[in-house]
């Protein structure tokens, strides 16, 4: 852990902080995400990595504390948008398409998205632009194990270069980092929260 943590620094605007996180659906035992039994999240604070109530709740903590906390959607993904589906011929779909299948779809302006698969209706499918955490509360538990202050050459990024060995000029610039949302995990789609 040596690194992670610099003894006494609270989390803050442009410090790295390296968080254990369970998330579930509000009043659930239902777990949509938790960084249990692999690595720690670690992320640049005060930079949009996390959803916005995310950080909020983390600022002025420091290594050794836990949280929990519930967001409500307009702090976490938003709500949901009954507009934000649209109906696709099959045929252009792939021949398994089935629903609940998530697929990259492509918007208007050339980014990729990850859509849905809401319904098949005959001939057609449904697809939900909604991100699937769309319209619900989050609870969040949260065990801080460590904050440390972020090197300029990460605030000038706005992401972290990590503690997993990253090889910065070799692997990850110019491309969106794994943390996105509250931390990658299942939900990564390389575009913005
Ligand atoms: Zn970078």
């Amino acid at each position: 852990m040596s690194g992670l943590n610099t003894p006494g620094l609270a989390i803050a605007q442009n410090t790295v902080a390296t968080v254990h996180y369970t998330g579930t659906l509000a009043g659930t035992d239902e777990r949509f995400d938790s960084s249990e039994g692999s690595d720690p999240l670690e992320f640049l604070v005060g930079h949009g990595n996390m959803i916005p109530g995310f950080e909020r709740n983390l600022l002025g903590k420091v290594a050794g504390e836990r949280v929990v906390f519930t967001l409500g959607p307009n702090e976490a993904y938003g709500d949901y948008d009954d507009e934000a589906t649209q109906r696709v011929p099959r045929a252009q779909m792939p021949q398994d398409v089935a629903v609940g299948a998530q697929l990259a779809a492509q918007t208007q302006d050339g980014q990729v998205v990850l859509v849905r698969v809401a319904a098949i209706e005959g001939d057609e499918v449904v697809v939900d632009f909604n991100h699937e955490l769309a319209g619900k509360s989050l609870t969040f538990s949260i065990q801080v194990l460590g904050v440390r202050a972020a090197t300029s050459e990460e605030v000038a990024h706005g992401h972290t270069h990590g503690a997993h060995g990253y090889d910065h000029h070799g692997y990850d610039h110019g491309h969106h980092h794994d943390h996105d949302g509250y931390g990658g995990g299942a939900h990564d789609d390389c575009c913005d929260d």
